[in-house]
C-alpha cells in the first residue's frame, strides 16, 4: 500500500500494473495465456435440467405431470434448477417475424416471452412443493441456497442476448434458444451435470419422427459421442441446437451433457441424476 501510494506521488498518477495491460485481447498466442489452472464453480451441487418446450410441455398434463412427480421426488436428493424450452409457440411467433422480416435478435426477444411463459406454468405446478420462478439476475447467485431451503428454482432457458444475438449461420432463426441457455448457464455456474428431457431416446443419425417406427429400427443411435465427432459430422438435424456441440466443444467446466427420453420414462431422470447412462451422453474430448 505504501508503496503505491508512492508510486502515486511520483507520477501523479496510479498505475496498477496488470499482465493484460497493452494488450488488445485479440492475439490468440496470448488468449492462450489466460487459461485459468482450475475454474470456480459457483454451484458445484446444482443440476440443470431443461425441460422441453415442443418435446415436453406443449404436450400437456399426460407428459408434464409425470416428470413432475419424478421431479419432487428427485430434489429430496439432488439440487435441481429447471429451465424451461418454448415450444409450438416460440415456432409461431417466429414464423410470424420470419414473414414480416424481423431480425434475428428481435426474434429471440419474441422466444424468451414465450420460454417465460412455459417456466411461469412450470411453478405454479410446483408451487406447492418449493417451485419459485426466477428470473437470471442476481437469483442465479442464490440457487444452492434455494435448494438447500427445499426449493426448484425455475427459469426460462433463452439466453438473454435479445438485440445482441449472433446472426444465424442459416436463416434467421435465432441461433441460441433454450438448449443453448441451458448450457450456458451449467457452464458459468460450473454445475454438477446438465440435462436435457426431451421425448426420443436420444441421437439418432436423423430425425426419427421423419421415419415410420419400421424404418426407425434402421437408423443409427448415439449413446456416447463427442462434440468434436458430431460437429465434424455434419448431421442435417440434431436433437439439441447446434451451438451446444460448439459450446461443450470450449467448455471449462462441463465435461458433458445427457439427453433423456422423459416422456416415454419419466423414471429416467431420476436415474440420469444419480449418475447413470440412460439416454445420449455428448462429451467433450
Ligand atoms: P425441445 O422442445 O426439447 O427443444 P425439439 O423439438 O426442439 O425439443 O427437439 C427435439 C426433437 O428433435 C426430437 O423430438 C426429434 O424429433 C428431433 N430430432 C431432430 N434431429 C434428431 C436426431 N438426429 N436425433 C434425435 N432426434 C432428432
Ligand atoms: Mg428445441
Amino acid at each position: 500500500m505504501r508503496k503505491l501510494r508512492k508510486e502515486r506521488r511520483k507520477k501523479g498518477r496510479l498505475h496498477i500494473n496488470s499482465p493484460l495491460m497493452g494488450e488488445s485481447l485479440v492475439s490468440k498466442s496470448f488468449l492462450r495465456h489466460t487459461e485459468a489452472p482450475e475454474y470456480f464453480r459457483m454451484h458445484p451441487d446444482i443440476n440443470v435440467l431443461k425441460i422441453g418446450g415442443q418435446s415436453i410441455i406443449d404436450r400437456g398434463r399426460e407428459a408434464v405431470f409425470p416428470i413432475l412427480d419424478v421431479l419432487v421426488q428427485a430434489k429430496e436428493r439432488h439440487k435441481i434448477i429447471l429451465m424451461a424450452g418454448g415450444g409450438t409457440r416460440t415456432r409461431h411467433i417466429f414464423s410470424i417475424g420470419v414473414d414480416l422480416g424481423m431480425p434475428t435478435g428481435v426474434l429471440s426477444k419474441l422466444a424468451d416471452k414465450v420460454s417465460w411463459q412455459n417456466a411461469e406454468m412450470l411453478s405454479v405446478l410446483l408451487a406447492k412443493h418449493g417451485g419459485v420462478k426466477i428470473g437470471h439476475g442476481d437469483n442465479l447467485e442464490q440457487l444452492t441456497m434455494f435448494c438447500q431451503l427445499g426449493y426448484i428454482p425455475i427459469t426460462y432457458g433463452i439466453p438473454p442476448y435479445g438485440y445482441f444475438e449472433h446472426p444465424a449461420e442459416y436463416g434467421s432463426i435465432p441461433p441460441h434458444r433454450t438448449d443453448c441457455g441451458a448450457f450456458l448457464l451449467a457452464e458459468n455456474i460450473g454445475a454438477r451435470s446438465l440435462i436435457y428431457l426431451k421425448d426420443e431416446r436420444g441421437l439418432y443419425e436423423d430425425d426419427p419422427k421423419k421415419y415410420t417406427k419400421g424404418e426407425r429400427k434402421s437408423l443409427k443411435y448415439f449413446s456416447r459421442i463427442s462434440a468434436d465427432q458430431l460437429l465434424a459430422m455434419d448431421l442435417d438435424d440434431l436433437i439439441v441446437e447446434r451451438d451446444v456441440l460448439v459450446f461443450l466443444k470450449r467448455s471449462k467446466t462441463m465435461k458433458e451433457l445427457q439427453i433423456v427420453d422423459a416422456l416415454n420414462h419419466p423414471e429416467h431422470i431420476l436415474a440420469a441424476l444419480d449418475g447413470e447412462h440412460v439416454g445420449t451422453i455428448i462429451y467433450r474430448d
